[in-house]
């Protein structure tokens, strides 16, 4: 049954609190619930703008392709996702009902997911007699693959019996290692893969730079790179440039690689990728 008409008053009280930005639970109306108070807010949107409810931001197609790479290919859940931000600004429930969405996701999770609830009272004995000893100090994540139940319940159980692992102890076994080592060889990936377009971006930054300076009435003096042979002009823009105070004699040096081969040294593995690839094309 719908409450009594919003007054005048409390309309204008709604609007001004809207208008402070305050959020759903901080807005006070008296003899209102919080629910009457979020149904006319919806009411209200749009009306005078001021309320303009949650943006919306659109998933990118790479950010699609990075969630099937690492659901698909590397097993990650929504949450490691999430808290590892492998997809900036996309909160745990959002890789969830994007994964859900796109049907991505480890086949074997989803179905422990679904068939958690069915342990019966037997299977139900033998799993906490299990945590109890053998599995005491077994990660939760290697127990639901084994036993075929959701992390969750696994967690669930350890609490209940009070057989949770510390922190360190979730942290010592070679399953959980292993992940671990798994998720940094990813992120190695991906800020390889980050790395590589910045470089891509950098170089043809320069090479602008450049053609504008030879077109130029008076260009700078051109300078080699020792590293690459390319040939740039001696600024700051292409070589770094450092104080030197060595003896009595003050001045400034100039590096004789230039920034690209620089910084590439600096990256090394992921340089030496870069390179063969380079070299390749
Ligand atoms: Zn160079």
């Amino acid at each position: 049954m719908p409450g009594p008409r919003w007054t005048e008053e409390e309309l204008t009280a709604l609007q001004a609190q809207i208008r402070e930005h305050r959020l759903l639970p901080a807005i006070c109306i008296p003899g209102k619930s919080t629910a009457a108070i979020n149904n006319q807010r919806r009411r209200q949107k749009g009306l005078n703008g001021a309320f303009q409810g949650r943006k919306l931001r659109p998933w990118t197609i790479t950010e699609v392709k990075a969630l099937r790479s690492f659901t698909e290919e590397y097993h990650f859940s929504a949450a490691l996702i999430a808290q590892l931000e492998l997809i900036p600004g996309r909160s745990r429930d959002a890789v969830s009902k994007m994964m859900f969405r796109q049907g991505f996701g480890d086949p074997g999770i989803k179905l422990r997911a679904r068939q958690a609830y069915r342990l019966n009272s037997g299977r139900r004995r033998e799993l906490e007699a299990f945590l109890c000893n053998e599995g005491r100090f077994a990660s939760s994540e290697e127990i639901s693959e084994r036993w075929g139940i959701a992390q969750q319940t696994v967690n669930g159980y350890r609490r209940r019996l009070h057989a949770q692992l510390s922190w360190e102890q979730a942290r010592a076994s070679e399953h959980y290692k292993a992940k671990q080592q798994n998720v940094a060889r990813t992120v190695g990936v991906q800020s390889c893969q980050w790395w590589q377009a910045w470089r891509a971006r950098r170089e043809q930054k320069l090479r602008h730079l450049r053609v504008k300076l030879q077109l130029s009435a008076c260009p700078p003096p051109r300078r080699s790179c020792q590293t690459c042979g390319e040939e740039w002009f001696a600024t700051k823009d292409f070589f770094y440039v450092t104080r030197k105070s060595a003896g009595h004699e003050a001045g400034k040096s100039m590096s004789r690689t230039c920034f690209l081969c620089q910084s590439e040294r600096r990256r090394g593995e992921c340089a030496e990728l870069g390179k063969s690839k380079r070299a390749a094309a």
